[in-house]
């Protein structure tokens, strides 16, 4: 998708403020790039497409997805290759996964080529942005919310869809300990779990607040209905090493579709892993801890690619993984591998990196 295609209006910063960035320490979150790209859904349409400074926008006390939460994100990331040229990674299953969002929260979806296009648009204007340091990378957000003001609780008929970028440095993944959430849940059957909505982030701090003061790093979230199955942990989807064989739980109306999660699906599948996409419950996981069956527990998500699990608290009582040597570990084997795709080290068999 060629961004010549669409109308995007142009407002450069005077100066970059790029010269006040240390790229070789990067907090997550805190800098953000000169630019932004800017969309308004207005009577039906999404209009004044524009990249200005990136910079405040002003807002309405009424704003309606202040009140009742229209209100949607992404998250990507664009890599450096030694040539410098700018990689993006699987960014279209983004696009599709916020317009799922969009749907199950009633408001407007974003055509591919204001997804693809804007992001394309912005990452050239801000490309000296991108980091070429290793384990370095731009994180890009995307995001939607409403922007009707009007108190009443009902669909709004105007919406502001935003891009802007962060560079961000290495996430040391240390491995974590984490609790298995038997009261609270963070999504349930007919719910708007696999969507990126505001909201699930706000519901879930509570309950992870609770689970860091008991000393874990992030709650594994279980099913709504009886707390047996595992559902995700944090902001990542969840995968054991079972037997050999990689195990995730089943993608549902309660489970996000990470990006992350497929992709290490399908490379396991073309390394002749078997994959089971299915119900995991917290009892096979326990039991394969204590037998030896279960060598490897991870979270996958864009932030870390891999996080392995250390420890996995259920009832009080914390159950330890086995350590493994990075040689012998699958988590570690399909980070390395999806780093060099992303940043462009090695061919790319699934056309992810573009
Ligand atoms: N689950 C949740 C709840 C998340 O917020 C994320 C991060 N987007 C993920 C899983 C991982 O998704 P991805 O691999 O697309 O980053």
């Amino acid at each position: 998708m060629t961004t010549d295609l669409l109308q995007i209006e142009m407002q450069k910063v005077p100066q970059s403020r790029i010269k006040e960035v240390d790229f070789n320490n990067l907090p997550f979150g805190k800098h953000f790039s000169d630019h932004m790209f800017v969309a308004d859904y207005v009577d039906g349409e999404w209009t004044d497409l524009r990249i200005v400074p990136f910079s405040d926008f002003s807002f309405n006390p009424a704003l309606s997805s202040l009140h009742y939460g229209q209100s949607i994100f992404e998250g990507l990331k664009a890599y450096k290759n030694e040539a410098g040229d700018v990689l993006t990674f699987r960014a279209r299953d983004n696009w599709a996964r916020m317009n799922e969002s969009a749907k199950r929260m009633c408001m407007a979806t974003i055509p591919e080529e204001v997804f693809m296009g804007g992001l394309e648009a912005l990452l050239r204007t801000d490309a000296d942005w991108v980091p070429n340091q290793a384990g370095s990378s731009l994180y890009i957000r995307p995001y939607m919310f409403a922007t009707d003001v009007f108190l009443g609780v009902a669909p709004s008929k105007t919406y502001r869809f935003c891009i802007f970028t962060c560079p961000v440095g290495v996430y040391y993944a240390k491995p974590l300990k984490v609790k298995v959430e038997l009261d609270y849940i963070r999504s349930a059957p007919g719910g708007v779990g696999y969507a990126k909505c505001a909201g699930n982030y706000a519901g879930s701090m509570y309950p992870t607040l609770l689970a860091q003061q008991a000393g874990y790093d992030q709650l594994i979230w279980t099913d709504a209905t009886d707390h047996q199955y595992i559902e995700e942990s944090g902001t990542m989807n969840v995968m054991f090493i079972i037997d050999g064989k990689l195990v995730t739980p089943a993608t549902s109306d309660s489970i996000l579709r990470g990006v992350t999660r497929d992709s290490i699906v399908q490379i396991a599948r073309s390394w002749g892993i078997t994959v089971e996409e299915r119900k995991v419950s917290i009892n096979e996981v326990i039991e394969g801890i204590q037998n030896g069956s279960v060598t490897e527990a991870f979270g996958a998500g864009t932030a870390v690619v891999v996080s392995p699990f250390q420890a996995i608290g259920y009832e009080g009582t914390d159950y330890m993984l086995p350590e493994r040597a990075p040689a012998d570990s699958f988590a570690v084997r399909v980070k390395d591998y999806m780093t060099d795709l992303r940043t462009g080290k090695i061919d790319d068999p699934f056309g992810w990196a573009v």
